[in-house]
């Protein structure tokens, strides 16, 4: 009995590695480049607990400045764009062609010709909160192109990009940091196990 759930326990653990592993080589081979010329220097990472819910992108500190260049990770296009005095405030999602979307938030402007579009959507629409879906054929970017300039806009309380990297189909938050080599980042913080929890 003890051997058999010993077994179990083992079994489990490598299949979870295994899982993780695998998931992880793929996100790395998704070959995205980093939304800002900045190393990941991080006030906020993935998953941590916030008062409602779990932060579902990483933080990315910009030198306490606003202005910072924020470039598309990937090819793709510009599938909705925001303006909101609260949340994301300025945000910025890119749907890629190889099944993930990019998430670009609290931002001070947008980038030459989206500012313009947004800027005339003001008007248009006579509000100055925006939630809007645009099809690919407004805005395709190409990786590295400059999309905005990073900021402080919505529920945020001091300057940096909100980056997220999120599954296309599922919408699920996926860590960002899963897609970039370890030395894109700096990391402080030793990992820490709360819990584990074992089925068998
Ligand atoms: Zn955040």
């Amino acid at each position: 009995m003890f051997l058999s759930k010993n077994y179990c326990i083992t079994f489990t653990a490598y299949c979870l590695l295994f899982t993780a592993y695998s998931f992880s080589q793929e996100y790395r081979n998704s070959g995205f480049s980093k939304p800002v010329n900045l190393p990941f220097n991080l006030a906020g990472s993935f998953g941590e607990p916030r008062k409602d819910h779990f932060h579902s992108g990483i933080d990315i500190k910009t030198n306490g400045v606003e202005g910072e260049p924020v470039f598309a990770i990937g090819d793709g296009y510009i599938s909705r764009i925001k303006v909101s005095p609260y949340g994301y405030g300025k945000v910025i999602y890119i749907t890629h062609t190889n099944g993930f979307t990019s998430v670009y938030a609290h931002l001070s402007t947008f980038y030459g010709a989206i500012e313009k579009y947004i800027h005339s959507q003001h008007y248009v629409q006579q509000k100055s909160e925006l939630d809007l879906t645009l099809d690919a054929t407004i805005f395709p970017v190409k990786q590295k192109d400059t999309i905005a300039f990073s900021g402080n806009t919505g529920g945020s309380t001091a300057p940096h990009l909100h980056f997220e990297i999120r599954n296309t189909k599922t919408e699920h938050a996926l860590n960002p940091l899963d897609f970039y080599p370890k030395e894109f980042y700096v990391d402080t913080i030793p990992p820490q196990i709360n819990k584990v929890k074992i089925y068998c």
